[in-house]
């Protein structure tokens, strides 16, 4: 692995946690309480060089490679908020879809602001009916005359609250999985709301929102691709997101094994720091056998990506992985904190509770294993 990494790899890592160090940390508990995070950290993390990473240049992005993406997650992470950096990276779910399947025009429209951190864009596809079973969405898009027409609602939608567009999958026809399309719905468009702010178990910096469309007039230059292109750019897309999700996974589980190791030399009991006892050495051994297991594996489906391979069941493997070792490096994590594990100002209760969202964004765990076990020919 260590021959994808250059320079341009160690200094943009610098690049990203003197930011998380700088910009993040110093309010992360204020922020989280709050459940939001300042507008203006997108366009400073732009500035900064961080946001636009692995986006072509040509549409304003940093360019870079799937490694700085997974930096990125790794390096933001340590500020302390899953959330804030899922928000911050909403951009990297919705955008790929306009630049995949959109035209030259939509794709100067839509990608250098969102890229600059002037403007925030969001991801629709889940719905109150239809979540695991994404061919089963429900919102409707009729075609009347140089325009759409849409109805129905999303859930679970991040940076939904505050996105100034959000790429929305919808069903132009009755075809299951030849008939969705994704269009750009724009905010002010008449008919579009985003109708509350979801409260989560974590990633409370991190807004969460339902969308609702009521009659919402799209015109046809916000079609993105063409009608029914929908469900494969989605299941490009899926791939991507899974293993940032799986890079969530190793980066949560690295970061409180730190805290962890950090806590047990430091806090003493019966006379001596809790890592002189064994049981403590064992779960800080097992924690750190889990971390390197799935990082070095994340890192493996990376590279053969990087490669051109077309990798779902290894992807899937990954995020599986990667979401179930950092919920057991997690909960050992808090219990060798003890008392303070369970406090709100400490990284590794925040990000413990982040955690728990792993095993069931960007598809679950069991949905995971479908696919995996459909690559065994079951
Ligand atoms: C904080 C947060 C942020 C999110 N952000 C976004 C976003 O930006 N955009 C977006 O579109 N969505 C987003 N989601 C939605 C997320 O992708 C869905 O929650 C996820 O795909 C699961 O769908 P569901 O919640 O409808 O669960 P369901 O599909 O209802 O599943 C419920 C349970 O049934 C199981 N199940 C379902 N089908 C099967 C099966 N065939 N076999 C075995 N078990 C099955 C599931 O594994 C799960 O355990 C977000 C969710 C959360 C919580």
């Amino acid at each position: 692995m260590a021959a994808a990494f250059d320079e341009s790899h160690e200094l943009y890592r610098q690049t990203c946690l003197r930011f998380a160090r700088e910009r993040i940390e110093p309010h992360v508990i204020e922020w989280e309480e709050a459940g939001t995070f300042p507008r203006e950290l997108y366009r400073e993390a732009a500035e900064a060089g961080i946001l636009g990473v692995s986006f072509p240049e040509a549409y304003g992005g940093g360019g870079g490679d799937l490694l700085h993406s997974m930096i990125m997650i790794e390096a933001l992470l340590t500020g302390g908020s899953s959330g804030l950096v899922a928000s911050l990276g909403s951009l990297g779910i919705a955008l790929p879809p306009v630049l995949l399947l959109g035209n030259e025009e939509q794709r100067r429209r839509f990608g250098p602001p969102v890229l600059a951190g002037e403007k925030i864009a969001a991801l629709a596809i889940t719905e109150p009916g239809a979540g695991s079973d994404v061919a089963g969405i429900a919102t409707r898009a009729v075609r009347d005359g140089d325009s759409y027409v849409l109805n129905g609602s999303k859930l679970f939608i991040t940076s939904g609250i505050r996105a100034d567009f959000v790429t929305v999958l919808a069903r132009t026809s009755e075809d299951k999985h030849g008939g969705t399309t994704f269009f750009v719905v724009e905010r002010g468009m008449p008919g579009f709301s985003a109708s509350r702010a979801l409260k989560k178990t974590g990633w409370w910096a991190s807004d969460t929102a339902e969308l609702v469309f009521d009659n919402v007039r799209v015109p046809i230059e916000n079609r993105v691709g063409d009608e029914g292109s929908g469900f494969v750019a989605l299941m490009q897309n899926f791939q991507n997101e899974r293993l940032a999700l799986a890079t969530y996974g190793h980066a949560t589980a690295e970061i409180v094994l730190g805290d962890a190791l950090a806590y047990a030399k430091e806090r003493r009991a019966f006379g001596r720091p809790l890592a002189g006892f064994q049981v403590t050495r064992h779960k800080l051994a097992e924690m750190a056998t889990l971390v390197n297991a799935a990082k070095a594996f994340n890192y493996s489906v990376a590279e053969r990506v990087m490669a051109g391979e077309y990798l779902v069941a290894e992807v899937s493997m990954a995020k599986n992985f990667a979401s179930e070792i950092a919920q057991s490096v997690c909960y050992k994590a808090v219990q060798i904190l003890g008392g303070m594990g369970y406090m709100r100002e400490t990284r590794v209760e925040r990000l413990s509770r982040d955690a728990r969202l792993l095993p069931i964004g960007g598809g679950t765990t069991e949905i995971m294993n479908e696919i995996i076990a459909k690559s065994l020919g079951l």
